[in-house]
C-alpha cells in the first residue's frame, strides 16, 4: 500500500482539511506530512516587485513559525508522534520530489499521491505547475514511480465554487459585490466542516526522516529581512525589537499563530465574551481586543475555516437566543466580501495586480483601456507615510501599529489607503505591497482587492472613494485615545480641532505632508504662500467640492521637509530604485535628525 503525502500551505489545521482527509481515506491513513518555508515568499532574500520590501517581516513570520509549531504538536499528540517535515528557506519543487524519490530508493517507502489544496493566485499556482513538473521529469527520467497529484477546493471560501447559483458562478459573476452577495445568499448553501482524520486510523511513518528541525522564531526563517529592522534605528518613535503584536504593550490583541489559538479566539469572542452580539455597533472601533472578531490572521493562515466559523456563528445563534441580532449576520456579511475578493481572483487572474486594475478589464481591453491616472512615485511621501511620519494624526497612529504589531483595524486600512491614493496620489500597488510586507493576516486577494477599490481602480461602482482624514479621525476617536496611543509626541494633546496645526503646539510631531486637498494634490513646498486652509466636512467620498477656510496666519515649514521634498527620487523609473531610495531615506532621516537637535 503507497503512502500519501500532505503539503501543507495556507491551511495549516487539521480539522475541515479535505486535503489531510481524502489522503487519509486513499490510503488507509499512511500520511506523510510536509511543510515547506517558500523561500519566495518567506525567506532571508524574499522582496515585494515594485517597492522591494521585505515579503514578510516579523510579525507574520511570527505567526506562521507558531502555526507551524502548533501544527506539528497536532499531529504528534493526535497521530500517535508523527512527525511534520518542515524544511527552511526552500522550495517545495525541489523538496517536495526529492523527499519522494529518496523515500521510494533508500526507505522502501512508496509515496503514491500528493494531497494540496489549489490556490488562486500566480504566484502560488505556478508553485504548483513547478510541482507537477518537476514529478513528471524523474518519472519520465526513470527515476521515480508515477505519482499522482490531488489538488483539492478545500474549504478557504465560505461557498463551494460548485454551489454558487449559475449567475454567481466564477465564470459568470457580476462585477458588483451587492448583486453578487443577493444571488448567494439566495441560491447558495455551505457546506458543513468536514471532520478532523480519525486517530485510531491514522498511521505515521514508522521511521524518523531528516529535515530542518521546526524553527522557534521569525528570525530563524527570514533572518534580518524585516522592514521593522531596516527602520528600527530610524523612525524617531520606538520601535521594538523583533516587533510582534505580543511583544508591544500597545498592541490591539496579542495574537498567537495556530489552529488551537484559532479556536481560542473564536471561543472567546462568541461565547466567551459574547462581543460577537455587539459586532455591529463596534466594528469600526481602533482600540481593543473586542472591537470586532480578529479572525483574520486565522483566517488567512488557514488556522480556521469560514464554514467553521459559519457553524460556530449558527450555533451561537441557537444557544444564545437571547442575544441573537444582526451582528452575527453582519460578520457573515463580511465573509461574504473575503469570498467576493477571492472569486473575483478567480475569475480576473493577474487582473488583481495590475496598475489600473480590474477597471481595465471591465472597460475592454485591458492593454489599451482603462483609466489613464498617473500615479505619483515620490519616495519621500511614501516613506512618510510608511514610517507614520506624515503630520496627519489618524494616518500616522494606524501606520506605526502595523509597523509596531502587524495589525492595523479595517477603519484604519481604509484611511491610510484612500490617504496614499487619494491624497498623496501614490501608486496604489506600493500600498498593497507595504501591507502584503507587514499584515499580519495579508491575503492576496483581499489585500489587493481592497486596494483596488481605495484606489478606485477596482469593482467599486463609486470610484471616487474618498476618506477625509481628518474629519474621520473626528468621528472614530473624538476623544484621541487611540491616537495618543501611539503618537508619544501628542501624548498630553486635548484639542485635536486643528490638525493641520498640530505641530506648531508639539514641535516633535511633523508638519502636514500635504495640504490633503482631495483631487489636487499640493506638497506644503507648493503651497507655501498659499492661505492656510482646513478640510471642513463635505461627506466622505462626497462628489461636491471641499470647502476651505481662511485662518490667515503665514505658513512655516521646517527646513528638513523642503529638503526631503528636493530629494525626492521616481523609485519605479530608476534602474537602481531600491539603492536610491535607501539613500534618499537616509538623508529624509539625518536632516529630521538635525532638525531635532536644533
Ligand atoms: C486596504 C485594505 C487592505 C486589506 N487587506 C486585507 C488582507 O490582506 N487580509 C484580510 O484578511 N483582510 C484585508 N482587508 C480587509 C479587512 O480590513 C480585514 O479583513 C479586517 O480588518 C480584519 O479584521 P477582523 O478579522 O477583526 O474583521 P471583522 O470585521 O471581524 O470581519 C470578519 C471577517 O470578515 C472578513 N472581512 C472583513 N472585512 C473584509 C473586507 N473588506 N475584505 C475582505 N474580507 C473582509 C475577514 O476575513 C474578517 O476576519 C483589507 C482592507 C483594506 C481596506
Amino acid at each position: 500500500m503507497s503512502w500519501g503525502l500532505v503539503w501543507f500551505r495556507n491551511d495549516l489545521r487539521v480539522r475541515d482539511h479535505e486535503a489531510l482527509l481524502t489522503a487519509c481515506l486513499e490510503h488507509a491513513g499512511r500520511i506523510i506530512p510536509v511543510y515547506v518555508f517558500d523561500k519566495r515568499q518567506v525567506g532571508p532574500h524574499a522582496r515585494t516587485r515594485l517597492g522591494q520590501f521585505s515579503k514578510c517581516s516579523t510579525p507574520r513570520a511570527q505567526f506562521l513559525v507558531e502555526a507551524v509549531q502548533d501544527l506539528a504538536n497536532t499531529l504528534r499528540t493526535h497521530y500517535r508522534g508523527m512527525q511534520l517535515l518542515v524544511y527552511k528557506n526552500a522550495l517545495p519543487e525541489n523538496v517536495i520530489p526529492k523527499l519522494i524519490a529518496e523515500l521510494s530508493t533508500e526507505k522502501q517507502v512508496h509515496v503514491g499521491a500528493v494531497y494540496y489544496h489549489r490556490e488562486v493566485c500566480s504566484e502560488e499556482r505556478a508553485v504548483e505547475d513547478a510541482l507537477r513538473a518537476a514529478l513528471c521529469a524523474l518519472n519520465q527520467r526513470g527515476e521515480l514511480p508515477a505519482v499522482t497529484l490531488r489538488a483539492l477546493d478545500g474549504s478557504s471560501t465560505l461557498y463551494h465554487a460548485d454551489d454558487l447559483p449559475s449567475g454567481a458562478s466564477v465564470g459568470n459573476m457580476p462585477p458588483v459585490f451587492t448583486s453578487w452577495r443577493k444571488l448567494v445568499e439566495k441560491g447558495a448553501r455551505i457546506r458543513a466542516p468536514l471532520p478532523m482524520p480519525d486517530p485510531a486510523k491514522v498511521q505515521p511513518l514508522p521511521l524518523s526522516l531528516g529535515c530542518d528541525p521546526i524553527p522557534t522564531c521569525a528570525r530563524e526563517v527570514i533572518g534580518d529581512n524585516c522592514e521593522q529592522a531596516r527602520l528600527r534605528h530610524r523612525v524617531p518613535w520606538t520601535l521594538p525589537d523583533d516587533a510582534t503584536s505580543r511583544v508591544d504593550p500597545r498592541h490591539a490583541c496579542p495574537f498567537r499563530g495556530g489552529e488551537s489559538a484559532a479556536q481560542e479566539r473564536v471561543q472567546a469572542y462568541t461565547f466567551g465574551t459574547d462581543a460577537i452580539a455587539r459586532y455591529k455597533a463596534t466594528r469600526n472601533g481602533l482600540l481593543g481586543t473586542e472591537y470586532s472578531t480578529k479572525w483574520s490572521p486565522y483566517l488567512a493562515l488557514g488556522n480556521v475555516t469560514p464554514r467553521q466559523l459559519y457553524a460556530v456563528l449558527r450555533r451561537y445563534e441557537t444557544e444564545r437566543p437571547e442575544k441573537k441580532g444582526i451582528s452575527t449576520y453582519w460578520v457573515l456579511f463580511e465573509l461574504e466580501w473575503r469570498d467576493f475578493f477571492r472569486f473575483t481572483a478567480m475569475r480576473y487572474g493577474n487582473a488583481l495586480f495590475w496598475r489600473r486594475g480590474l477597471q481595465a478589464v471591465l472597460r475592454g481591453d485591458p492593454q489599451v483601456a482603462g483609466p489613464s491616472k498617473t500615479w505619483r512615485q515620490d519616495a519621500v511621501l511614501l516613506d512618510r507615510w510608511q514610517t507614520g511620519m506624515t503630520g496627519f494624526p489618524l494616518v500616522d497612529a494606524n501606520q506605526r501599529e502595523l509597523l509596531a504589531t502587524g495589525w492595523m483595524s479595517n477603519r484604519g486600512r481604509q484611511n491610510v489607503a484612500s490617504f496614499l491614493t487619494k491624497d498623496l496620489e501614490i501608486d496604489w500597488r506600493l500600498g498593497a505591497e507595504w501591507f502584503e510586507s507587514l499584515l499580519l493576516d495579508y491575503d492576496a486577494c483581499s489585500n489587493y482587492g481592497n486596494w483596488q477599490y481605495a484606489a478606485g481602480v477596482g469593482l467599486d461602482p463609486r470610484a471616487d472613494r474618498h476618506f477625509d482624514v481628518i474629519r474621520q479621525a473626528r468621528m472614530y476617536d473624538p476623544e484621541g485615545h487611540y491616537m495618543r496611543r501611539w503618537l508619544p509626541e501628542l501624548e498630553s494633546c486635548t484639542d485635536w480641532s486643528q490638525v493641520l496645526h498640530l505641530h506648531e503646539h508639539y514641535p516633535e510631531y511633523p508638519a502636514p505632508v500635504v495640504r490633503h486637498l482631495h483631487g489636487g494634490r499640493k506638497n506644503l513646498d507648493d503651497a507655501a504662500n498659499a492661505p492656510k486652509c482646513s478640510v471642513r466636512g463635505t461627506k466622505s467620498g462626497s462628489r461636491g467640492r471641499r470647502q476651505t477656510k481662511q485662518t490667515g496666519k503665514p505658513h512655516r515649514e521646517p527646513g528638513w521637509m523642503r529638503q526631503a521634498h528636493t530629494g525626492a527620487v521616481d523609485i519605479l523609473d530608476n534602474r537602481d530604485g531600491s539603492a536610491a531610495l535607501e539613500q534618499n531615506r537616509q538623508t529624509v532621516l539625518d536632516a529630521y535628525l538635525r532638525s531635532q537637535k536644533r
